[in-house]
């Protein structure tokens, strides 16, 4: 499904990502640890290009990119709505419209990315609202809502896009402890259901059991791709074993 290669972003001097080469087929949830700063946000948002690389192949599906300055790969602007459109994600702050209720923000993608009737993106809202146990919020504004049914919320509403492929940005940092298990549940509950999926976490629990593939970023570069158990329990490299021994 995507297909990255010598992948590489700086910001002015500083080369945040190194060369980056990672596979994911259709059906993997791929977790993604490391230290702060180590490039992962950055390299989520590389693959949706809200972040434009400065070098490497991006394959998705049938969009094939080559960022090498001058390349006839670049993509076009319209080749990033398209991808994007694609492409769900959810990141650490809630970032719900505040000034929307619960609904409209679930059917405005939808309906002005996609050309959705708004019936129809209203009944596909029902549904992923009704899925969460929020179904009686959706006039509801954001501020109304916990911190946790904010965060499911976002996550239903990247999920209106109907994407083929789920970002999360360490979704459960920001939350109080008591509240990280209900948006877990939902991201275990879609992973089961087949979704590909890239996860950003620093619950190592939760990548352990619902990952089937972990990879580890250290200083720009993966360092360790593997399946969960061998890389968090057997972790090759002395990097990751003391990054462990931190977050554990
Ligand atoms: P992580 O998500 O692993 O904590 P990030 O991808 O957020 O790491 O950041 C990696 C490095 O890139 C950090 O040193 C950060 O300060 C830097 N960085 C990220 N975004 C920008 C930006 N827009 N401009 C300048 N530096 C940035
Ligand atoms: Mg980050």
């Amino acid at each position: 499904m995507l297909r990255i290669r010598e992948l590489r972003k700086s910001f002015g001097a500083h080369e945040v990502l190194k060369d980056i080469s990672l596979e994911v087929h259709a059906g993997e949830v791929v977790s993604i640890i490391g230290a702060s700063g180590s490039g992962k946000s950055t390299f989520l948002r590389c693959i949706n290009v809200m972040e434009m690389p400065d070098g490497g192949l991006l394959d998705f599906e049938d969009a094939h990119f080559d960022f090498a300055p001058g390349a006839r790969g670049r993509p076009t602007p319209a080749q990033l709505r398209a991808l994007r459109a694609r492409i769900g994600m959810v990141f650490q702050s809630y970032n719900l419209w505040p000034h929307m209720s619960v609904l409209e923000n679930v059917i405005e993608a939808p309906m002005r990315v996609k050309g959705v009737p708004r019936a129809e993106a209203v009944a596909l809202a029902e549904g992923l609202l009704e899925r969460i146990g929020l179904a009686d919020k959706r006039g509801a504004y954001p501020s109304r809502l916990s911190g946790g049914q904010q965060q499911r919320v976002a996550i239903v509403r990247a999920l209106a896009m109907k994407p083929r492929l789920m970002l999360f940005d360490e979704v459960t940092s920001a939350l109080d402890p008591e509240l990280v298990g209900e948006v877990l549940a939902l991201m275990a509950s879609l992973a089961k259901e087949g979704m590909t999926m890239l996860l950003v976490t620093h619950e190592i629990g939760f990548a352990r059991e619902v990952s089937t593939r972990t990879v580890f970023f250290d200083q720009g570069r993966i360092a360790e791709d593997g399946p969960p158990r061998e890389v968090l329990y057997r972790p090759a490299s002395e990097r990751l074993q003391q990054f462990l021994k931190r977050v554990l």
